[in-house]
């Protein structure tokens, strides 16, 4: 579906600037930009990708992944196609850096949807969901007004004026920090590194519960010294943010082997050194995946897979134990 877009300006000559995302692409009459989902027609930003979906599933929160937002639920997971990054290694490039098939839908049936499966929540994920912004936007304030929580599964990059009108309806952000390089950032993902730390520091000072995901990519971003740098970064903000450190494996056009797991080990080690809370994802190993109080060492939250049980959790999110605030949501 095409609707105008927000966030854009007008040059000359029918050319005008889209202000929604850091590369501000600068279009002419006919052209698309990086994304491929936002054109200019006539000196108009119009979005090309507005619901148009490409998947609708109802998944644990735990896949997103969120852990400390809501542990055990159900959530109502959608996407659409196109991205404004282009990560050689993309694990969702069939609609992340293609036109795939799609079934269009308005937000009112998204709502419908969430509401007659029960679910309390949306999650915008799989694809960015920074460039279908209007149908986010849309919907999410629609589901807020039923009491749905909204997530938001994204890489961040984005300007800030778009990021601080989108945070007023979005509840959770899992934002993809990929690394802590900003080479790599520019030639692996065609992204800027300074740019997401902006918007991680925003979401943070929004109130906004946030989560951070580094997908460790061999011969990419591991430099556990580099990395460190991350950890101490992200504990400057706040030591309780979850860190979600996750196993790559090939896909597109990156070729590497996977992660080796002593490596995943070792980074997230020297993860904990600055961080209470970090995760190993992909490796299926429930040491990495329980959560354990920073204060006192009791199990809080078992995982084993999807199955979550909420061992040492008291009702407003404390350690039973010993009382340490854990789930700030609560
Ligand atoms: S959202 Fe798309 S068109 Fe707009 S600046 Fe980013 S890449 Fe360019
Ligand atoms: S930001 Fe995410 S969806 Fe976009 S190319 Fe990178 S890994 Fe794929």
């Amino acid at each position: 579906m095409v609707r105008e877009a927000l966030f854009y300006e007008e040059l000359n000559d029918n050319t005008i600037r889209c202000t929604l995302c850091p590369h501000r692409c600068v279009l002419e009459d006919g052209k698309k930009g990086i994304c491929g989902v936002r054109m200019n027609r006539g000196g108009v930003l119009y979005t090309l990708n507005y619901g148009e979906l490409t998947s609708i599933a109802m998944d644990p929160i735990e896949k997103k992944p969120l852990f400390h937002f809501y542990p055990g639920t159900e959530i109502l997971s959608i996407s659409t196609w196109g991205c404004n990054m282009k990560c050689k290694f993309c694990q969702n490039w069939e609609i992340s850096q293609q036109r795939p098939a799609v079934r269009r839908v308005d937000p009112e049936r998204i709502v419908r949807i969430a509401m007659e499966h029960g679910s309390k929540f949306i999650a915008y994920t799989y694809n960015e969901p920074i460039v279908w912004f209007e149908f986010v936007l849309d919907t999410s304030r629609l589901a807020a007004k039923e009491g749905i929580r909204n997530v938001l599964i994204t890489n961040g990059f984005i300007e800030p004026e778009p990021l601080k009108l989108l945070l007023q309806t979005i509840h959770a952000v899992n934002i993809d920090l990929k690394g802590f390089n900003e080479e790599f950032y520019r030639k692996e993902c065609l992204g800027e590194l300074e740019a997401v730390k902006r918007s991680i520091e925003m979401v943070y000072e929004a109130g906004v519960h946030l989560e951070i995901t580094t997908l460790i990519v061999p011969n990419g971003n591991d430099n556990v010294n580099e990395l460190e740098e991350e950890f101490k970064w992200i504990a400057s903000i706040d030591p309780d943010i979850p860190l979600h450190i996750s196993r790559y494996f090939p896909n597109y056009k990156y070729t590497e082997p996977p992660t080796p797991k002593e490596k995943l080990i070792s980074i997230y080690e020297r993860a904990r050194e600055h961080l209470n809370f970090v995760y190993i994802g992909n490796l299926w190993d429930e040491k990495y995946e329980n959560t354990y109080c920073p204060d006192c060492g009791e199990l809080l939250i078992r995982r084993v897979g999807y199955d979550v049980e909420l061992v040492g959790i008291d009702e407003e999110g404390r350690c039973k134990r010993c009382e340490r605030k854990i789930l700030k949501h609560l």
